[in-house]
């Protein structure tokens, strides 16, 4: 984790040329956190009165790609190109790549990227590989939105439809893509690297905490809630946490009834070996940043011991959220990310916090709002009903 900081520090400057939206941050990938007052005081979805503050973690106002995924595929990417130029000898490993030098681009040019993705990820991963000189193959399932795949081939990647759902797009990405000498395949069911990106967050979440003057101790503990499809990003996320917080930190991560891949795969133990269909379950959601059938097999093996609870939501209640922040707030995200707005409510009301001796007044509630502001404003629109 100090290490994935380490690469993310040295290509900053780098990202912040490359993207023009990322000077404001100097290069960091970074998101606000917001206190959500009125929400957490809305009718419906608050919890008890006196159950501590409820904030927005807003990743899906991270810049460039929209959503939690920058944090992931901008590393996997990143330290792919790294990795390949130290091989190629271009670089020593402690060294760092000239990222805006057109040779290296024109090298680029000769290696492909693969990754599937019900949308967001393949956003991430497509943009930064097609601006860093990459060829990039972008295997999107059926369920993906029209606009992310314009947008994509807008920003010169290559979108490949598959013909089912993010199983079905992952297997044939898989597939053509480290059949390719020259391929790369960004492996959502398995990444290492992806996870680690995620990490990242942790350092910076500490960091406004610590700037807010919130104490955050085994007897002040933090509350996550995260929307949870293949379990990389709320895994990287949590696994990052519990780094810095050790059991302070309780995670809990949501997903959508029909597509509950990491319950499934942690409830029955068999992990990525079982998916939502063989439970009779149609993977069919409004929310298609989590409509994964299985969990990834490297997250679900290290989130099994690190996740407090898992809940599920339908459909209707995560469109009925979005409009309710909206309302409240004036802030909208997409439905994949409000998910976890409806966690504090539900853990409050539960027996948790009994069971853990914990004080609800002493908890900080951070809900991950995972994805957004690319949402083309028609969508949006038709998406709250006005
Ligand atoms: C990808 C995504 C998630 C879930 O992340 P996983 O790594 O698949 O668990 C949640 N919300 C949004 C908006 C996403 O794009």
């Amino acid at each position: 984790m100090e290490q994935g900081k380490k690469l993310l520090e040295k290509y900053a400057p780098y990202l912040s040329e490359l993207f023009p939206e990322m000077k404001v941050s100097n290069g960091r990938i970074t998101s606000p956190l917001q206190e959500i007052k009125n929400f957490a005081s809305n009718p419906q979805y608050a919890p008890a009165a006196n159950s501590g503050r409820m904030f927005l973690k807003r990743d899906d106002a991270l810049s460039v790609a929209g959503s939690i995924k920058a944090r992931g595929g901008f590393f996997e990417v990143l330290q792919w190109a790294h990795h390949l130029a130290v091989q190629k000898g271009f670089i020593k490993d402690e060294e760092t790549l000239n990222l805006l030098d057109p040779v290296i681009k024109k090298i680029f040019s000769d290696y492909t990227i693969g990754v599937a993705s019900t949308g967001n990820l393949g956003l991430s991963i497509g943009i930064i590989s097609a601006r860093l000189g990459f060829r990039v193959n972008v295997y999107m399932s059926q369920d993906a939105k029209e606009w992310k795949k314009n947008l994509l081939r807008e920003k010169g990647a290559n979108v490949v439809e598959a013909s089912g759902d993010f199983g079905v797009a992952i297997a044939k990405g898989r597939d053509e893509t480290i059949n390719n000498p020259t391929g790369y395949f960004v492996d959502d069911e398995n990444s290492m690297l992806l996870f680690l990106g995620y990490s990242q967050a942790a350092y910076e979440l500490q960091e406004q905490l610590n700037v807010a003057s919130i104490p955050i101790d085994e007897e002040h503990p933090l509350f996550v809630y995260s929307p949870c499809g293949v379990g990389g990003s709320p895994g990287g996320v949590l696994w990052g946490l519990k780094q810095l917080y050790g059991d302070a930190v309780h995670s809990f991560f949501v997903e959508p009834t029909h597509a509950p891949a990491m319950l499934t795969g942690l409830i029955t133990g068999e992990k990525e070996k079982i998916c939502v269909q063989d439970i009779g379950l149609d993977n069919h959601t409004e929310a298609d940043g989590l409509a994964v059938g299985r969990p990834s097999s490297f997250a679900s093996s290290i989130v099994h011991r690190l996740v407090s609870g898992i809940y599920t939501l339908d459909d209707s209640t995560l469109l009925s959220l979005l409009k309710t922040l909206y309302a409240a707030e004036g802030m909208f995200i997409e439905p994949s990310a409000t998910a976890g707005l409806i966690g504090p409510q539900k853990i409050i009301a539960s027996d948790y916090l009994t069971r853990h001796k914990l004080d609800p007044a002493k908890v900080t509630h951070v809900v991950w709002s995972t994805g957004g502001s690319l949402v083309p404003n028609d969508i949006r629109t038709q998406l709250l009903g006005i």
